[in-house]
């Protein structure tokens, strides 16, 4: 058993050895591929090769691609480059939130953390005009996976548009064909500071970063080509995803027992990433599970970790119907292509033991 065992796959992936050596190969051909020149000409053909193979990952077109710097800048070209009144979900990411208007319409939950499609529905109807509509395709801290069908059914209906934020499934689940939907390579296995919006119907979208016409002018700014080929050999080697199903025996296991022992499984009731498992522990904050956790050589998550590493209330929890201090009691562990059953065993060793000391205090 090694040390230390991550099960924070939901914040970040490790970088694969093929998406390395691929970064590695792109720095070493090195040119500007908007350059006349003959280096300039095949660093051209590589991007495009490099976007014709993460759109087949993706399940779109080569030209449907917009690559950004990451999720985040993908999700905020659709919010802030689309003029439209906006719907969001309660559940979705600081990178949705603090990126819609601040007048847009919200979408709540179920208990299991799903979006009430009546109330959408309501939403749509209300609007000024055809909206548009951001729902993710799996949430973070739970893995509750959203009905984006049936809501892209309604939002086409209206006429609106429809921006799913899949960060935590690219590669792992078949995209829904919305307008918009933004990837992000470092949750893959490729690296951070690289993602794409796909972009399926441009009428009306505008850059938000302007200056030279790269991405169909789209998205400003020199391509960053050793991160897009990381991103592309990343994406090729996710296009096998059987580890998905030991994935979701490892967290059916690992949730038997920590249920056993006092654990409260949330979004239990919804279908899931597999890969996601977001527990609380009644009567122990989630700073002290993760810090005793961390001291026995395990890193998760609480539901909400935000950037500075605080533990803040998660407005996903809350929105699921938990008080601040149940809500504070979760934590979230992510689980990744080589995660194995003897390091599910010993965190969940390291968990009973932690609840049975809290039970014995
Ligand atoms: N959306 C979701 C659901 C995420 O989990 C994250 C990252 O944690 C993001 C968006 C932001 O992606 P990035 O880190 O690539 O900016």
């Amino acid at each position: 058993m090694p040390a230390r065992t991550y099960l924070d796959w939901n914040a970040t992936a490790p970088i694969g050895a093929a998406a390395l050596a691929a970064m590695a190969d792109a720095a070493r051909d090195w040119a500007n591929p908007a350059s006349v020149h003959g280096e300039g000409r095949a660093a051209r053909g590589r991007l495009e090769r490099w976007r014709a193979e993460i759109a087949r990952g993706l399940g779109c077109l080569p030209d449907q691609i917009v690559f950004t710097g990451g999720g985040t800048e993908a999700l905020g070209l659709a919010l802030r480059g689309f003029d439209a009144p906006q719907i969001v979900s309660a559940i979705e990411h600081d990178a949705v939130r603090r990126q819609a208007r601040a007048d847009a319409a919200v979408v709540p939950v179920d208990g299991d953390g799903v979006i009430d499609l009546a109330a959408l529905e309501r939403l749509i109807a209300a609007a000024p005009a055809p909206p548009l509509v951001a729902l993710m395709h799996a949430n973070n801290e739970t893995g509750v996976i959203q009905p984006v069908a049936e809501a892209l059914t309604l939002v086409r209906t209206a006429g609106g548009r429809m921006l799913v934020d899949a960060v935590q499934t690219a590669g792992k689940l078949d995209l829904p064909a919305a307008d918009f939907v933004a990837v992000s390579a470092h949750k893959l296995g490729g690296p951070p500071g690289v993602g794409a919006l796909i972009v399926r119907c441009a009428d009306g979208l505008q850059a938000i970063q302007r200056g030279g016409g790269q991405e169909r002018g789209l998205r400003a700014g020199t391509e960053n080509l050793p991160g897009i080929a990381g991103f592309a050999a990343a994406l090729t080697e996710r296009a096998d995803r059987g580890w998905l199903a030991d994935a979701a025996r490892l967290r059916d296991r690992l949730e038997a027992r920590l249920a056993a022992a006092g654990g409260v499984v949330l979004g239990a009731g919804a279908p899931r990433l597999a890969t996601t498992s977001c527990v609380r522990l009644p009567g122990v904050p989630a700073s002290t599970q993760l810090m005793q956790l961390d001291l026995a050589g395990f890193a998760i998550s609480s539901g909400a970790a935000c950037s500075s590493g605080k533990v803040g209330v998660s407005h996903v929890l809350t929105a699921m119907g938990l008080d601040a201090a149940a809500a504070g009691e979760a934590i979230r562990i992510s689980l990744g292509w080589t995660t194995s059953e003897a390091e599910i065993d010993a965190f969940a060793d390291a968990w009973c033991a932690l609840a049975a000391r809290r039970r014995a205090a």
